[in-house]
């Protein structure tokens, strides 16, 4: 594997001030050659331990997250932006899927017996080995744990590329495992660029890897893999259609709504991004929406008074002000925001376009900031026909009165997951993922524990 030899470093910045918070070395090859190598040593011995010996360290994980959540929340909120209350929430759900899988990894890996000509015959899971984790800086805590428990609980081992914007929380991460008593290696973090993601994939020390991140990047970590012919999970993009049928309760669904689009401020691969209304309820829906989106002000996110804060870079903006500036030429019209404000930081108001149609590129693109699009279906089938147009199929919400004809269309939806009257979001209860250009794989529940392992049949003779 070859990195760059002469020394760089990543800096993180603060997209609310635009200020540079810390600058930190990028790991050199012979850094990275070393983490890998223990990485290899530790995940043999540690998959031979008991899910008890792995758990209790696991429950000790949870207890420092929950001992550090006001030191760990602010790094968040700093590197990346989000509202402080959020970012404690997040490492709270960090300490819940540590605590989750400590408790069930145990039953979800059991052997299965399957009765066969052999005397017995039962399905063991094995660990795969070393499993690299791309991950994203919109949750940066909760997209590494969420893959962490389980994969730990498993008895593999982790190395973490996370975002170059969110180093911090990245050493926070690796920090939470060390000081809890997890082996050296077990858990680590390579500090590289994503251009040097490839290499790591084709280091024979890698055994399989996950990415949460965009469409390209999952492409190119799909090909890389594919070559070296290694597991890999893929959580993409989303374009998460939020219907509202003419008989919901359209002021819940209006409130529910702006939470789904405007949390996060807008950077969530399960945000509600295509806001489907049915035409008898289209105007209703639109002033409710309207009048709920207006709670999402922004401000400063180290104030607990702000709900929301600046996107977490201002590329990112730059973008979303495309997006925006395509779709309002091609007939959209802004009712609520659609600007920047003046003066520092990577801030964007909360915006809602309505007359959005198919042609526009806040329908066919992911819109991966604050901004909502309102599309009118004539009923619901148009409804069903909108939302599936769409090259992904991550998630999605379906508002109505009438639950048993909400689950049938849902059938008809091509997504990872539909909510009835709520919200997508993730719980380590249930599996998560997508289809389409969402990705393949599932995290969580006993699914996502599962995709790292090997299936082991396993044959006792004699043959009956
Ligand atoms: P991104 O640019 O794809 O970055 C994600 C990760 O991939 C980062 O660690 C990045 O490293 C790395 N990366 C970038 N280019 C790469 C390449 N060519 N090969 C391998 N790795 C590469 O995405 P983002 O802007 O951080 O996050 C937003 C996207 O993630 C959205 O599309 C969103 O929908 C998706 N997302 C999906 C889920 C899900 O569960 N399905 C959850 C959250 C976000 P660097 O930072 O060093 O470039």
């Amino acid at each position: 594997m070859m990195i760059a030899a002469q020394a760089k470093t990543v800096d993180s910045i603060n997209p609310a001030t635009g200020a540079k918070l810390e600058s930190f070395p990028l790991h050199t090859e012979a850094e990275i050659g070393a983490t890998l190598d223990r990485a290899v040593a530790a995940q043999r011995e540690w998959s031979r331990r008991s899910f008890a010996d792995r758990g209790a360290l696991m429950k000790r994980a949870a207890g420092y997250l929950r001992a550090n959540r006001p030191r760990f929340a602010l790094n968040a909120t700093r590197e990346m932006g989000k509202p402080i209350g959020d970012a404690e929430a997040e490492v709270e759900k960090c300490a819940w899927a540590c605590e989750f899988y400590a408790d069930n990894a145990e039953k979800f890996l059991a052997d299965e017996h399957i009765a066969s000509t052999a005397t017995d015959s039962y399905i063991a899971y094995q660990p795969l080995g070393v499993v690299l984790a791309v991950m994203p800086w919109n949750f940066p805590y909760w997209q590494v744990f969420r893959f962490a428990a389980p994969a730990l609980m498993a008895g593999n081992a982790g190395v973490l590329k996370h975002a170059s914007n969110v180093t911090r929380c990245a050493l926070d991460i690796e920090e939470t495992f060390r000081e809890s008593g997890f082996p050296a290696g077990v858990f680590s973090t390579v500090i590289v660029p994503g251009a040097e993601v490839k290499r790591l994939i084709a280091d024979d020390r890698i055994a399989a890897v996950t990415i949460t991140g965009s469409e390209p990047a999952g492409v190119s970590v799909a090909s890389e893999s594919g070559r070296a012919l290694k597991k890999h999970v893929l959580e993409l993009g989303g374009s998460d259609a939020f219907i509202v049928l003419a008989d919901a309760d359209i002021p819940a669904a209006a409130k529910t709504a702006a939470k789904a689009r405007f949390q996060n401020a807008g950077q969530s691969c399960i945000c509600g991004k295509r806001f489907i209304v049915e035409d008898a309820v289209y105007d209703r829906f639109v002033a409710a929406f309207v009048e709920e989106s207006k709670a999402y002000t922004i401000g400063d996110p180290e104030d607990r008074a702000t709900a929301m804060g600046p996107l977490a870079r201002t590329d990112l903006r730059d973008d979303l002000v495309k997006q925006i500036d395509g779709s309002v030429k091609k007939g959209a019209r802004v009712v609520l925001g659609g600007s920047a404000p003046q003066g520092p930081g990577a801030f964007f108001e909360a915006t809602v376009l309505v007359d959005v149609d198919d042609t526009m590129p806040v329908f066919r693109e992911e819109t991966f900031g604050p901004v909502a699009a309102v599309i009118r279906a004539r009923d619901a089938e148009h409804a069903i026909v909108l939302a599936n147009d769409s090259t992904f199929g991550l998630g999605g919400a379906l508002w109505t009165g009438d639950v048993e004809r909400g689950k049938q269309l849902a059938r008809r939806i091509e997504t990872g997951a539909v909510f009835i009257n709520g919200m997508t979001a993730s719980d380590p209860r249930l599996p998560f993922g997508g289809v389409k250009h969402s990705g393949y794989g599932r995290e969580l529940s006993y699914l996502g524990i599962r995709e790292f392992m090997n299936i082991q049949t396993v044959w006792v003779g004699p043959s009956k």
